[in-house]
């Protein structure tokens, strides 16, 4: 059982299935999001349970993005044509038992800083 949840609490969300996909996340619309980058894994739709309002902002029309109205945590991404949702790691309660697996849209990164360990990139 994986658990997390927003800054405030209002939110939380747990799933039993296991996280696929952990990546950090580079591209213009998660880093303006969050502030800098988002990491986050993902599992099937219907094996996370989300509690509390959610807040989604259509980012694009191939995406959703889920934060708590309150705090403001960004905690969940959805893209409708698909059956699976990411979530935050940041948010996740430890022991998470995930570790991060790769960078990704890293074509989109920010110039002002380096990405220096050895996971995968991938534009
Ligand atoms: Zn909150
Ligand atoms: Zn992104």
């Amino acid at each position: 059982m994986l658990t997390g949840r927003c800054l405030c609490g209002s939110v939380t969300f747990e799933t039993e299935a296991p996280p696929k996909g952990a990546s950090v996340c580079h591209c213009g619309q998660c880093r303006r999001q969050s502030g800098h980058l988002w990491a986050s894994a993902y599992v099937p739709k219907t094996e996370l349970t989300i509690t509390g309002k959610v807040t989604w902002f259509e980012a694009s029309e191939t995406a959703k993005r889920g934060f708590c109205p309150t705090c403001g945590s960004f905690l969940f991404w959805h893209a409708p044509a698909e059956d699976t949702v990411s979530f935050a790691l940041g948010a996740v309660d430890a022991p998470t038992g995930i570790h991060l697996e790769k960078h990704i849209f890293v074509a989109s990164k920010g110039d002002y800083y380096d990405i220096s360990d050895a996971l995968k990139q991938r534009d």
